[in-house]
């Protein structure tokens, strides 16, 4: 019997579901946009889809899904491979992994949109080359996906770094926070909504000169602080819409850098360019990443030649998708 050699990814978010098939050469064969609607209709076109196209390039080899959250991923727990209570109305307690099985009899995971997005960098990206570092997202919420020592990380469940509480900024103390659960923790403060709430307006409409860009980058470098004392990595990349102002990652680094104070002599010693840096791995990252973690499902390695010889079919393909 010939190998298996092809791999399904989904790319599960709160407005689309970007489903792909590629072959171990990165080459995407087929894939498809499916607007996030209702659980049924969204989950039931995305296995139509993959039915389909099993009927036309042959049996998958392994499917992994990376979605927001937050999620069941402990092996163990009853609701594993679940979305459990997501403020997205309707798709709290969504068994994910349950539906692909009803019809996909092919080894499946489950991991983070954001865990998926650092493969994505780490293929294609601004991770390429790093064995240990963070990619946080700066949008509608806020989370951090972290790959450590080349292996997406994951404990007891997968972390929540957007809800960690950090000291208040200056001129920002009077505001309470919109986080529901705890008002005025770092998602609370700094995302797109907190950001609207706060100063009444959605952030791509705050003049690039208003105060909010200081106190929210000191939010942001707030976590990157806090995420190199804990994980020490190699590179934090931060995206989202909250930092597409042009300087952001600018007054992020500069931040950073006081924030850190010069502690320890590795620490003093980095190239604040290079450390904070943009995503660049365009807008399919987390499709790209979950297809490369099907694939390493099945041959336990990362698929590099992905990045090397079929860059221009699977990185320009897919990028086409959104
Ligand atoms: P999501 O987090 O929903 O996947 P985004 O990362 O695009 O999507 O984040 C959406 C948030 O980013 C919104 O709250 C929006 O106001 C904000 N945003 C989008 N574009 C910009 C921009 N150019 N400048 C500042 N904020 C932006
Ligand atoms: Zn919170």
């Amino acid at each position: 019997m010939a190998e298996p050699n092809l791999f399904g990814g989904i790319e599960a978010g709160g407005t689309k579901f970007l489903c792909g098939v590629a072959d171990e050469n990165g080459v995407v064969l087929d894939q498809i946009r499916i607007p996030t609607t209702t659980p049924d209709e969204t989950l039931s076109a995305a296995s139509a889809f993959f039915a389909r196209a099993q009927g036309r390039h042959g049996p998958l080899a392994a499917l992994s899904i990376g979605s927001f959250g937050p999620l069941s991923l402990r092996a163990t727990a009853p609701d594993y491979g679940s979305i459990t209570s997501t403020p997205k109305v309707g798709w709290s307690q969504i068994d994910l992994l349950g539906h692909f099985r009803q019809t996909l009899d092919v080894p499946m995971a489950l991991d983070t949109d954001v865990n998926c997005a650092a493969v994505g960098e780490l293929l294609f990206g601004s991770g390429r080359g790093l064995d240990t570092f963070c990619y946080v997202t700066i949008g509608t919420g806020i989370g951090v996906g972290l790959l450590i020592g080349g292996a997406p990380h994951g404990g007891a469940n997968h972390p929540e770094a957007g809800h960690i509480r950090l000291p208040r900024a200056v001129g920002d103390q009077a505001f309470d926070g919109i986080c529901p659960f705890h008002g005025d923790c770092l998602e609370g403060l700094a995302s797109g909504p907190a950001i609207r709430a706060r100063w009444g307006v959605p952030a791509e409409q705050l003049a690039p000169g208003h105060p909010a860009w200081g106190i929210i980058a000191d939010y942001v470098a707030g976590l990157c602080a806090s995420l190199t004392y804990i994980v020490r990595p190699d590179r934090i990349i931060i995206g989202g819409g909250v930092m597409q102002p042009v300087n952001m990652h600018e007054q992020v680094r500069a931040s950073l850098e006081r924030q850190l104070a010069g502690y320890d002599s590795s620490v003093a010693g980095l190239d604040m360019n290079t450390y904070v840096a943009a995503p660049s791995a365009g807008d399919s990252a987390g499709l790209t990443g979950a297809l490369a973690m099907a694939y390493r499902m099945i041959t336990r390695q990362w698929p590099m030649h992905w990045a090397i010889g079929a860059q221009q079919n699977a990185a320009s393909t897919l990028a086409k998708v959104s």
